[in-house]
């Protein structure tokens, strides 16, 4: 079968589109590598926009159902003591990727996308003058278009040659659910020498514990009585709750070599959505709104070039100029945030600057965000 769309992945981004592109009519094909339902490393923090997605994409009902904790407050802490608490602009939501991930998928399913799961995808050939071949472990399917939605890093960018892959990237990050604490309806970020943490709760009352440090931290020797890297440790809030905390997901999940480097967001003519377009930093939780939103973007245009009403070159000249209007000063500001909160004297004084002039501290977590979209 010749499918008008083929997304690669089938995280936030990949089955935004396939469900919007269905409802819209066109024939979708979603590949994902893994096995639905699974867990991803993630903060699993929704910031606010993606409650019109939600809605706009039927499965607000579903979110709420399944119990996605609200959470209205922020607390900032630093390894020398500094601290930062705020209300959040408005409600944002503490949910798994266990449970997020399925309901999309399943929401695709119902709109009869082809949802192939356990289905790998190991090279894409052609352009979108003459079509594509998708090469996977189950086979080959071909499409007038492919959409990239296969994450921060996948084996899929090397094999595409594509240029940030061949930079190592000195990030590494770990999640796992606890019991133990009580944080209400707070996200609580966490600075210590290279690197932070954040903690939510989520849908099973279950505490999210996600950290991203450079690699440098994950060679330090263990602390002694947390079971944590030492730099972990430094910071004496963090410290508290490891003691207070006791791990409920069987392990840790790792992940390294997570890059925020600028990447294309058209590549070998193939439309990249997501984080396989550009990935803001974990510090400003706004990484699933943006691969939602990068979907809404897209799918507009994908429609007008399926219906010949663009040409390749004004599909991809779009695409590229609505994606950097939305995301390029979002990114960069996160990129900047992202290398003070990992620097402790930095960090420090950021955090008491935003104690003293709070303003300043709620605009940069309106900065980061987008402005919520119509339902
Ligand atoms: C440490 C950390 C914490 C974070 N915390 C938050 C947070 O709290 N809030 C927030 O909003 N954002 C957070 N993010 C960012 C957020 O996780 C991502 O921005 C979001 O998941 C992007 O969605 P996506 O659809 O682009 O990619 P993903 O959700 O990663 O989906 C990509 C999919 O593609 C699949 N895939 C990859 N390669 C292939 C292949 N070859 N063939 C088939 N399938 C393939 C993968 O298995 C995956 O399912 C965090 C990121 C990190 C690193």
């Amino acid at each position: 079968m010749n499918y008008d769309a083929i997304a690669i992945g089938a995280g936030l981004s990949g089955c935004s589109a396939a469900i919007q592109l269905a409802k819209l009519g066109y024939r979708v094909l979603l590949l994902e590598q893994g096995n639905y339902p699974m867990h991803k490393l993630c903060g699993e923090f929704l910031s606010i926009e993606v409650t019109a997605a939600f809605e706009n994409l039927g499965i607000w009902e579903r979110v709420l159902k399944v119990g996605a904790h609200p959470i209205h407050r922020a607390y900032l802490t630093t390894s020398g003591g500094a601290s930062f608490r705020s209300s959040l602009p408005s409600t944002a939501l503490g949910l798994s990727r266990y449970q997020l991930d399925l309901i999309l998928f399943q929401r695709a399913q119902d709109l009869n996308v082809t949802c192939l799961d356990n289905t790998k995808v190991t090279n894409v050939t052609g352009n979108l003058e003459a079509g594509f071949q998708v090469h996977t472990n189950k086979g080959n399917f071909s499409g007038r278009l492919v959409l990239g939605a296969f994450g921060k890093r996948s084996s899929l960018d090397r094999i595409l040659d594509r240029p940030f892959s061949q930079k190592r990237s000195p990030w590494i990050a770990y999640k796992g659910h606890f019991t133990g604490v009580d944080i209400k309806d707070a996200i609580e970020l966490h600075s210590f020498p290279n690197g932070y943490c954040g903690l939510s709760q989520i849908e099973t009352g279950e505490i999210n514990v996600c950290w991203i440090a450079h690699e440098r931290v994950m060679k330090e020797p263990t602390h002694q009585d947390l079971g944590i890297p030492t730099s972990l440790a430094q910071n004496p809030v963090l410290a508290d709750r490891f003691r207070q905390m006791e791990r409920v997901s069987p392990s840790l999940q790792g992940l390294s070599q997570i890059s925020f480097a600028i990447k294309e967001n058209f590549y070998r003519d193939i439309c990249m959505i997501g984080d396989t377009a550009g990935m803001i930093t974990p510090l400003c939780g706004d990484g699933m709104a943006m691969a939602l939103r990068s979907a809404e973007i897209a799918v507009p245009l994908v429609a007008r070039f399926l219906e010949h009403q663009l040409t390749a070159i004004a599909f991809k000249h779009s695409y590229e100029k609505a994606w950097e209007k939305e995301f390029q000063t979002r990114l960069q500001l996160g990129r900047i945030m992202h290398h003070c909160f990992v620097r402790p004297s930095l960090a420090h004084t950021g955090v008491n600057l935003c104690q003293m002039l709070p303003n300043l501290g709620n605009w940069l977590i309106g900065a980061t965000r987008g402005k919520p979209q119509p339902i």
